[in-house]
């Protein structure tokens, strides 16, 4: 009796977290092994029946030419305070009060920028070897809008150094504006959508042409962490991907 007492005792409390869970939003699990993309439609239905999703190939010679009302203007110069920490998915890094980019007549606030080992997007089927993701919102109409700045091995990056050794500090000083390219006039554009669950559409994607550097220390010390968080590429459908 008094182990069916116990086990019902356990099984209640069981119950409780998992409800205490559900209650504070907790969503499935997913990762990017035994529960990985190509299970995140049970986690998301969007990520498995989406028709705009992301990270897409980029076909260079299959791209058109950037409409004037799609041209990005980036604010990113603002030294700030940021977290940064590994939230099981990505090294993420939050600002206090970061940048932001002009679209479309809009202002997107800079809300967090993440890494990932290998980039999403390719580039005529191949990928560069790191990519991090700045992801921005509008606060009028909560859209989102991701700038994407692509790493090829070559010098050490000074903002990396200042990231990787700052993983599960708080107040970490630094400047996003760090973190793009020498050029960032040329880039792809097209709207698709979170490259992770719940895959939200509607996501405004621009992604700069030139890649900035990282050292091949560096890119080993944050593939460290996460080697392989990377969503592969989905199809473009009716979509075209503008560039200038
Ligand atoms: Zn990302």
């Amino acid at each position: 009796m008094k182990k069916i007492l116990i086990a019902a005792a356990a099984a209640a409390m069981l119950l409780s977290v998992a409800q205490a869970e559900s209650h504070a939003g907790h969503a499935k699990h997913w990762d990017y092994s035994k529960s990985g993309p190509a299970t995140w439609g049970e986690v998301s239905k969007t990520c498995a029946i989406g028709k705009s999703q992301s990270p897409v190939d980029i076909v260079t010679t299959a791209t058109t030419k950037l409409e004037d009302g799609n041209a990005l203007t980036l604010n990113e110069d603002v030294k700030t305070t940021a977290k940064v920490i590994d939230n099981g998915h990505s090294i993420k890094v939050t600002p206090k009060k970061g940048g932001s980019i002009t679209l479309k007549g809009g202002d997107f606030d800079l809300l967090q920028f993440h890494f990932h080992g290998k980039s999403e997007h390719t580039v005529n089927g191949k990928p560069y070897d790191m990519v991090a993701h700045m992801v921005h919102q509008n606060p009028k109409t909560k859209q989102l809008a991701v700038v994407a700045v692509f790493f090829k091995e070559g010098k050490k990056n000074p903002i990396l150094d200042t990231i990787i050794s700052a993983v599960g500090k708080e107040d970490v000083t630094l400047n996003p504006k760090d973190l793009l390219p020498a050029d960032t006039a040329h880039y792809y554009h097209y709207v698709g959508s979170l490259t992770t669950p719940p895959c939200s559409e509607n996501v405004e994607w621009y992604l700069m042409k030139e890649p900035a550097e990282a050292s091949k220390e560096q890119i080993e010390a944050f593939r460290k962490y996460y080697l392989d968080n990377e969503r592969p590429v989905q199809k473009l459908n009716d979509r075209k991907i503008q560039a200038n």
